[in-house]
């Protein structure tokens, strides 16, 4: 099921003639690493270190390697070009050609007009096959580019869904190839449009309206419960790919005008019991976006995105209302 392009992964690693070789991946691919690293000490002449740590996305490259290893080898995910990870790290995406042939059926009467098609970075090869299907089922079907913290025609992230930019006002619905909510959700929050899922893995098609709504209802609870909330600590990730700390100062400096107290509180792995020495009424989160949202029960305070301190300090409409996302540059 996964290409681990090994021939381009010990390519590269020669080129570098890199002798310790330090590899990272996602939990999903994990129970592959230790095939992986027996091929290539196999193909090259280096020595590999497995990194056991958590790996959410290319935002989370670990930054101490090069204590011990020469290069940095990223399996599961694209690059985000303006991060910059530099010249000893290698991103790998692992593509994933999968049958959806059944599936695409059961969307099609869910979806409306021109349609919208997106995927995360398994699936970006798969998108010609797609807008070929639908084309052929009367369907107008276009893909957008997003900015430079995206590298395929059609590829979201959790935290960018800018190729959703180029198709405002031409689309009527998308069409979301991939797995789990969160990317296609921020595309339903941000556009109002219908966004049908279809989830190669579960091999289940879906529409997120009604999710649409239950996100937006707890979102608006914890705006309402942050209201009243005289201090603030404003989370920071140490993450390279997910580090926000010029909007941390900002955004401290705006609680402050309003009369607000607000502290800076970094951290690499966010964890609620890492915040009980803090004195806070509500935390706002400048990291991964997704963590104000997945995480949302497991804060005993309101933990908010930085776009909802806006509407707590009455500077936005709760009609204008977006999930957080990270801008490339
Ligand atoms: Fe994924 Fe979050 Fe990293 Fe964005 S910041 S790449 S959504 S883990």
């Amino acid at each position: 099921m996964y290409d681990f392009r090994l021939d381009e992964v010990t390519e590269w690693i020669a080129g570098k003639g890199a002798r310790t070789i330090a590899l990272q991946m996602p939990e999903g691919l994990k129970s592959h690493g230790q095939e992986l690293a027996k091929e290539i000490e196999r193909r090259t002449s280096g020595r590999c270190v497995l990194i056991a740590d958590p790996c959410y996305g290319a935002c989370d490259v670990d930054r101490r390697f090069s204590d011990y290893a020469d290069v940095l080898v990223q399996f599961g995910h694209a690059d985000i070009p303006s991060m910059q990870a530099g010249p000893d790290v290698l991103f790998v995406e692992v593509f994933m050609d999968m049958d959806i042939s059944e599936l695409l059926p059961r969307a099609l009467p869910l979806l409306k007009g021109t349609v919208g098609v997106l995927t995360t970075v398994q699936h970006v090869k798969m998108l010609p096959s797609v807008v070929k299907w639908l084309e052929a089922n009367h369907h107008r079907a276009l893909v957008g580019k997003g900015d430079s913290r995206i590298v395929f025609e059609g590829q979201v992230l959790g935290c960018n869904i800018s190729a959703v930019e180029p198709l405002k006002g031409l689309a009527d619905s998308f069409l979301y190839i991939g797995s789990g909510d969160f990317h296609p959700l921020s595309v339903a929050i941000e556009t109002s449009l219908p966004v049908v899922v279809v989830d190669p893995l579960m091999q289940e098609v879906r529409e997120l309206g009604e999710l649409r709504e239950r996100i937006l209802r707890q979102r608006h609870g914890a705006i309402v419960r942050a209201s009243q909330a005289e201090r603030f600590v404003v989370l920071v990730s140490t993450k390279a790919g997910q580090n926000r700390m010029e909007m941390a100062w900002s955004l401290r400096h705006l609680l402050e005008e309003h009369n607000r107290s607000a502290d800076i509180v970094a951290l690499e792995e966010f964890h609620p019991d890492r915040l009980l020495p803090f004195d806070a009424d509500a935390y706002v989160s400048t990291a991964c976006p997704r963590i104000a949202i997945d995480d949302y029960l497991r804060y005993p305070k309101p933990l908010l995105t930085p776009v909802e301190v806006e509407i707590v300090l009455g500077l936005r409409s709760w009609d204008d209302y977006r999930l957080d996302s990270i801008a490339g540059d």
